[in-house]
């Protein structure tokens, strides 16, 4: 017996040798290691490391992480559609350098500070020590390097416990961050991760007692669960964005921007559009448009019948294989046969229809008409189950945008465009990939992962 212990032990050793030492042979040199401990332990030593370094070395790391992963965007867009299955291509592409680009850097880092008779007071944020993050499916790399870019900014490590449907491009991405880090003269092992990610991993990583901070960016199982784990957490969860038109909107705008926005990397991002509602004198317009503009409308009441028990489960739920997928896949298995050119798939329904109340994450667009804009607003408020994730509006009038606004809390909340303004693609700010409405963060950046200190010279340096 003592002896088959001591076997398994030295397998079990001789295994994590291989597997964690890459071709310097270096052990978990970029970052992914068989056992979450050993993972959060190396990322503790590498985050003592980095503060070290002063802030100039510490952006030219974060430069040089921006530069790796530049160097292999379509390499990463291209693994996550294939691993995933879900998405476009050429949308990922874009967001992929929307995170590189757009995501804030260590300038993001202000301080505040008070003078007066009695001195000098500052606010500085300094680090957390090791984060712990978990990513989701629909944007793995696109958490990965934004978090990554906005945490070590911030002066920390980050412990990755990625989707397992998206381990192998997720692993990739911390790999190509960790060598632009390394190259650039930086510490080890300021990413990690496991090489088989799962929820016991990431429980493991919860609870790892060098894990300062958690965040979470998915669905409302993961956010429930860092918010219970009694350590400091940001809740990045779902939502389920309403888009409404008024009679005032340049409705041939409006069809656009609502199309595009709903058939981006086919509606996987959490704010992308998931439901129009729109006023009933407008609504026959809107649609037209939408049509030239690439949706297909569903008419027949059968047909709707069918496209919903195709796409959404007994539980109200969609189902897994038409998740991300193109609309053109998923009208051929109606057996209607259409070319790519087909973004969306437009279909109205009255309010409590399924694919009006759940997050869908697929081109498939419900349209409700409404007789005015306050049933619009009231609806809208409604069917965004309170998640103050993001809702658009399209109207000229300043008085309902402010409304509907102040009403429906959202944290994004774009006016006369489409959703991804709201993160930075043709809207002004900066760019996140962890929308954190539960927990008040917002957009997160590398701010959102520091912690607040303050200093207090007393009795000079103020020269007022
Ligand atoms: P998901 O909740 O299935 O998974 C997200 C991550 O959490 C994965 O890494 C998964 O392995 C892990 N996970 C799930 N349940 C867990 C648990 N109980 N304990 C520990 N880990 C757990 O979500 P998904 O399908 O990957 O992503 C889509 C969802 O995420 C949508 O609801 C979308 O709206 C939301 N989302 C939100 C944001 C945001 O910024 N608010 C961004 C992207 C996606």
């Amino acid at each position: 017996m003592v002896e088959e212990l001591k076997i398994e032990e030295i397998i079990r050793r001789v295994m994590k040798e291989i597997s964690s030492k890459n071709e310097t042979g270096e052990e978990g040199a970029y970052g992914i290691f068989q056992d979450m401990n050993d993972a959060v332990d190396a990322a503790y030593i590498a985050q003592k490391e980095l503060i070290g370094f002063n802030l100039e070395t510490r952006g030219k790391f974060i430069e040089a992480m921006r530069q790796a992963a530049r160097q292999n965007v379509e390499l990463l867009s291209k693994m996550a559609h294939e691993e995933t299955d879900m998405g476009r291509y050429e949308d990922k592409i874009l967001k992929n350098r929307l995170a590189i680009e757009k995501t804030p850097g260590i300038e993001d880092l202000g301080s505040e500070v008070f003078t007066g008779d009695d001195g000098l007071t500052l606010i500085e944020l300094s680090p957390y020590g090791v984060i712990g993050s978990i990513s989701p499916v629909t944007n793995p790399s696109e958490t990965i390097i934004c978090n990554a870019i906005g945490m070590i900014a911030a002066g920390n490590a980050v412990a990755f416990s990625p989707h397992p449907s998206a381990k192998k491009t997720s692993l990739k991405t911390i790999e190509i961050l960790n060598k632009g880090i390394i190259e650039a003269g930086g510490p080890k092992n300021l990413i990690v991760a496991v090489e088989n990610p799962s929820i016991e991993q990431a429980e493991a990583m919860m609870k790892h007692k060098k894990i300062n901070m958690l965040v979470a960016t998915g669905g409302p199982g993961v956010v429930k669960s860092v918010l219970s784990s009694g350590k400091k957490a940001i809740g990045a969860g779902a939502g389920n964005p309403p888009a409404v038109v008024d009679e005032t909107a340049d409705i041939e705008k409006a069809a656009r921007d609502i199309i595009a926005g709903c058939s981006f990397d086919n509606n996987l991002p959490c704010v992308a559009e998931k439901e129009v509602i729109v006023v009933d004198s407008v609504a026959d317009y809107l649609i037209f448009n939408m049509k030239k503009n690439g949706a297909y409308e569903l008419k027949e009441k059968d047909l709707i019948e069918q496209l919903e028990k195709l796409v959404v489960n007994e539980k109200g739920y969609p189902v897994k294989e038409f998740v991300g997928k193109n609309a053109d896949y998923i009208l051929s298995k109606m057996g209607i046969k259409c070319d790519d050119s087909i973004r969306a798939i437009i279909v109205e329904v009255p309010k409590s229809h399924p694919f009006v109340v759940g997050e869908l994450m697929m081109p498939v667009l419900p349209i409700v008409r409404v007789n005015d804009v306050e049933e619009a607003i009231k609806l809208a408020v409604e069917v965004e189950h309170g998640f103050k994730h993001t809702a658009i509006m399209h109207s000229k009038n300043i008085d309902r945008l402010s409304k509907f606004a102040k009403e429906i809390q959202t944290t994004i909340f774009v006016k006369n465009g489409p959703s991804f303004a709201g993160i930075g693609v043709g809207g002004e700010g900066y760019a996140t990939f962890t929308i954190a409405g539960p927990t008040g963060e917002g957009l997160t950046s590398a701010k959102s992962f520091a912690r607040r200190r303050r200093c207090t010279l007393v009795g000079g340096f103020s020269i007022k």
